[in-house]
């Protein structure tokens, strides 16, 4: 690789210049008040950014699946029921994650490239009359398809069926890119990272927590030690951590919520939306389509693009990187092979978009793809003139 382009994974994404800087700082005493001024800014930041002023902010030096773990340990007791639709390789992952803490793991299967299975878990709550289950737990953008569920529906299906249990959601790939709404939508738990939406390395898991969440960990009876919220909540009362914190890249995160709120958290979301918009554009017109199964579900974040029959888009993946010293996504799980990912998050302008399309183009191109050079690129270069400045407009 180059180091030269930037990637086109969905995570870990660019770091702009600005929040390297802000990363790479001297060691400071993470016991002193030095540290509380980098800290409750960061915590504020993160809050606006989740949608909530009901909520906490806890911060663990981890990644997202560390926030995963936090999530359930702190809230549940071994054996306890959590229902989940599996429709990819993130919320495969957190449901292995949950059976293997020895919880009643109540799975309602999803194709893969459809979204959270809002009917379905309907009827599994309004079947549930014991109220046996506990937590609902979905995956917000799932990475590996590129679909975006319904999370306010799923809070619906909670409110019409009357049924007190938590929602958790793995907004991972989604905070900081796409509208999150914690208290709008009645989340109890929000799970992101540092090294998406956040742009920065990886090495943060970062969740909201509701009050009824914080409530649950009282009673809550599953194992944890580094991940206790109980620990966190008592340190960060006098601006601290129970242990030593990752300095560095708090500072990070403190630089990157000013950057997203001087940007204006509206600004973010439609210039992803309008990136998004225009590699999806490219991918149609290259006769191919999203692995997500309608528009509604269209990721703003990542496009999973099935490739044709007879292709493998491992393939393009690793030409890219050999011959081109670029990143992409390859498909993970059921999806391998089939179709290969575009990430479109975090720092990223419309003008870097159209290098990654046009050398995905030369890629397939090279591996003998029916396509046309220049025409993905030429559509969504389309779209970004007749869509320029837009965002700007609404922002003034
Ligand atoms: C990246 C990602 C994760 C995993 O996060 P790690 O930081 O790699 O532990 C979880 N869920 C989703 C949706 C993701 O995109």
């Amino acid at each position: 690789m180059s180091y030269q382009n930037p990637v086109f994974i969905p995570g870990p994404t660019n770091i702009p210049e600005v929040i390297r800087k802000a990363c790479d700082m001297p060691t400071i005493d993470h016991r002193s008040p030095a540290f509380a001024r980098i800290f409750k800014p960061a915590v504020a930041g993160v809050k606006t950014v989740l949608g909530t002023r009901e909520g906490e902010v806890i911060l663990f030096p981890s990644t997202g699946t560390g926030g995963w773990e936090a999530a359930i340990t702190n809230t549940l007791s071994p054996g306890d029921t959590v229902l989940v639709g599996r429709f990819g390789m993130f919320s495969h992952r957190w449901i292995d994650l949950c059976q293997r803490h020895g919880l009643n793991v109540q799975i309602i299967e999803t194709p893969w490239g459809e979204g959270a299975p809002l009917a379905a878990i309907e009827a599994a709550l309004a079947a549930d009359a014991s109220h046996r289950i506990r937590a609902v737990l979905s995956t917000h953008n799932e990475t590996a398809t590129g679909v975006r569920s319904d999370i306010a529906g799923i809070r619906r299906a909670m409110e019409r069926t009357r049924h007190p249990a938590m929602l958790f959601v793995d907004g991972v790939s989604s905070i900081g890119s796409m509208p999150f709404e914690m208290d709008r939508w009645g989340v109890d738990i929000a799970v992101a990272g540092s090294q998406k939406g956040f742009m920065l390395p990886a090495g943060l898991a970062i969740l909201g927590l509701s009050p009824r969440a914080l409530a649950a960990m009282e009673t809550a009876t599953l194992p944890r030690t580094f991940f206790d919220f109980r620990d966190m909540q008592k340190s960060y009362a006098g601006g601290g951590y129970p242990y030593t914190p990752a300095a560095g890249l708090i500072n990070g995160l403190a630089t990157a919520v000013e950057m997203l709120q001087d940007e204006g958290l509206e600004n973010v979301y439609a210039r992803h939306h309008r990136i998004a918009e225009g590699v999806r554009r490219a991918v149609a017109a290259w006769g191919m389509r999203p692995c997500a199964a309608s528009p509604e579900l269209y990721s703003d974040t990542v496009t999973a693009v099935v490739v044709p029959e007879g292709f493998n888009g491992t393939d393009i993946v690793t030409l890219a990187a050999q011959k081109y010293g670029m990143a992409f996504g390859v498909g993970l799980g059921e999806v391998a092979g089939k179709v290969f990912r575009i990430g479109h998050l975090g720092s990223l302008t419309d003008a870097m978009m159209l290098s990654g399309l046009a050398t995905a183009e030369m890629c397939m191109a090279d591996l003998g793809y029916p396509i046309t050079l220049g025409s993905g690129v030429a559509a969504a270069q389309d779209y970004y003139r007749k869509t320029a400045g837009i965002a700007a407009k609404a922002a003034a």
